[in-house]
Order: C-alpha cells, then structure tokens, then sequence
C-alpha cells in the first residue's frame, strides 16, 4: 500500500469546564486528505484545494506534523500530500488540527503501524505550535483518537480517551467575526479564586462521570465553566442569548469552541439538535451577523480511513 485516502474531523476544544483539557470530535465538517508513501526523505504538500493555504511543507501544519514524525523514522521515506479542506482555518473547530492529525495518522498507516495514537499526538501537536504559537492537543487528541479525549498531563504526555455516549449531537455556530486567539488569551486572569476552582474540578469530574455513565442529566448539569467562559463571552455577540434560548430549546449545555468566536452546544438526539440550531441561526439572523452553522453527531472514530 503506498497511497491512502482519509477523512479527518473537526473537533471542539474547551469543552465548558474542561478548558484546555477536554475535546471531541464531530462527523462534520471534516477535510479529505490523500497522503502518499514516496523513497525520497521529503514532505511535499502538492494540493492544498478549498482554501487559500500554504504549499511549503514548513508552513504548512499537514507538513510541519509529518516532518516531526519523520524524526523518529530511519528508512529512507518520505510523503507526498494532497489536501481537501472543508473546515474553514480559524474557525474555532480545529481547521489545523484536522490537518495535522489526518497527516500522521495516514502516514503511520503507509508505515505499518509503528507509533501508538498519543505518539501520533506528539507530532501532530508541532503542528498546532506552526499554527498558534503553542503545541497543545486540545484539538488533535480528539481528532486522532475520535469520541471524548482529557489531556490529563504535558509532561509526560497522558491523553485520555472518554467513552462517548450514543445519542449526543453537537450544534456549533461559527459567526463571521475575528476573534484572535492572542486576543481570547490576553483577557484571561491570571489567578483563580479556590471556590471556582472547586466548582470546576466538581463539574469536571461531573462531566467524566456523565459521559462515561450514559448520564445526560448529570452531563448537563457538569457543563459550566467558572472560570474562563465569563470573561471569554464578552469577546462573542449574543453569547448569554444564545446559551440561555439553546437550553430553552433543550440542548444540555455548552460554551465556546476552542478561543471562539463559534459556539457549541450539545444535546441528547438529532430532533433536539435541530432545534437547538434554528434557535441559534435566529438569534444570529436577528443581530445581523453572518455565521455557519453545523449539527454533527459526536463522531466516536476520529480520523477514518476511505481507501
Ligand atoms: P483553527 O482553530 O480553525 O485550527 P487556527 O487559527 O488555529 O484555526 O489555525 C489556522 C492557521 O494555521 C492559519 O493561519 C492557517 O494559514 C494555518 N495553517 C497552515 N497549514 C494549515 C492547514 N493545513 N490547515 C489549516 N490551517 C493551516
């Protein structure tokens, strides 16, 4: 085998009191990639189709990933890769990391297997230092692993993944303002107060516990961030609306997608997502913003092999 062909998912990062730590993966969007096993000890991004991305395999993340992997490899390889992109970069639901992590995983493939899945992580997350300075996983765990993921450490690298229940759908709007992430950080405090700390690490036990329980009420009950969303919101029109009609509107609970401006929100059931996501588009529609919109199921496979 010396071609392959994949499909790798956007994810949402920052998952309400998970900030920085929890992530998951959606069915959709997600890019297409076609990566190709060549004798040549180079990275050559030959296509990048969609949006107007760099093709110098250093400034791209899909190559900047891969030249890491290539490090702890000693045969004389190489890659070709060929990209389809579908999520739109700075987005907020990982336009790099699908990037990123889609070129590992298909990489490894042509490879036989050597590198396990928080390997693929490691490299992947140079990636994520090309594309926004630091190399978190917030967006690539989720993406290779699929499902729910916790980075429960840097040092050593620890990514946990989280059983996903089966009827979650995730609604995610992506308005069509900047919001830099240099910006979203910036405005965080430096210091916590003990009892939002406390709050958070109840609601992210909470949040474990529900998923991996199949528990949508104790889930809901355990997305709320004490810590980052009251500031972070003033950054996004209409945020408190949005949140308060969703849940009106019965989804369980949601936030802000990675440092924003989209927002997510999960609920228990298409039929629920599909409300929560018009109630979402007329808030938008009334403030007179632009926006994308998506409903996904939580995809539980992470990057997924086509041929
Ligand atoms: P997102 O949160 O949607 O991933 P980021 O702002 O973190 O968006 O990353 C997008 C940045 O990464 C842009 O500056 C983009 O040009 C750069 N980039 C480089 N290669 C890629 C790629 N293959 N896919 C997406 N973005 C890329």
């Amino acid at each position: 085998m010396n071609e392959i062909k994949i499909f790798s998912p956007g994810t949402v990062a920052n998952v309400a009191c998970g900030f920085d730590v929890m992530g998951f993966a959606l069915d959709s969007p997600g890019d297409e990639m076609i990566v190709r096993r060549i004798n040549e000890r180079v990275i050559k991004i030959v296509k990048a189709e969609g949006f107007n991305l760099p093709l110098d395999a250093n400034k791209n993340v899909a190559g900047v990933a891969l030249l890491s992997m290539l490090n702890e490899v000693k045969d004389e390889v190489g890659f070709e890769i060929e990209i389809f992109k579908k999520i739109k970069p700075g987005s907020g639901i990982g336009s790099s990391a699908a990037s990123s992590a889609g070129a590992v995983v298909a990489a490894n493939k042509l490879l036989g297997d050597p590198f396990s899945k928080t390997d693929l992580a490691r490299f992947a997350m140079e990636g994520e230092r090309l594309a926004s300075g630091t190399a978190h996983a917030d967006n690539v765990a989720p993406a290779i692993f699929g499902g729910f993921t916790l980075v429960r450490s840097y040092q050593p690298l620890d990514i946990i993944s989280i059983d996903t229940p089966d009827e979650l759908f995730a609604t995610v709007i992506h308005p069509q303002i900047e919001v830099k992430t240099s910006d979203a950080r910036e405005i965080l405090k430096r210091n916590v107060l003990l009892k939002d700390a406390i709050r958070q690490w109840g609601n992210v036990g909470g949040l474990v516990a529900g998923l991996m329980k199949s528990d949508y009420d104790l889930i809901s009950r355990s997305l709320e961030d004490a810590i980052v969303e009251p500031i972070r919101s003033i950054l996004i029109p209409a945020f408190q609306e949005v949140k308060l009609k969703s849940k009106e509107a019965g989804a369980l609970g949601g936030g802000i997608s990675g440092s924003g401006p989209s927002v997510f929100m999960l609920s228990r059931g298409q039929e629920t997502g599909e409300r929560v996501k018009m109630v979402m588009a007329e808030i938008y529609d009334k403030v007179g913003i632009e926006y994308d919109i998506h409903l996904s199921k939580v995809n539980k496979e992470g990057v997924k092999i086509i041929s």
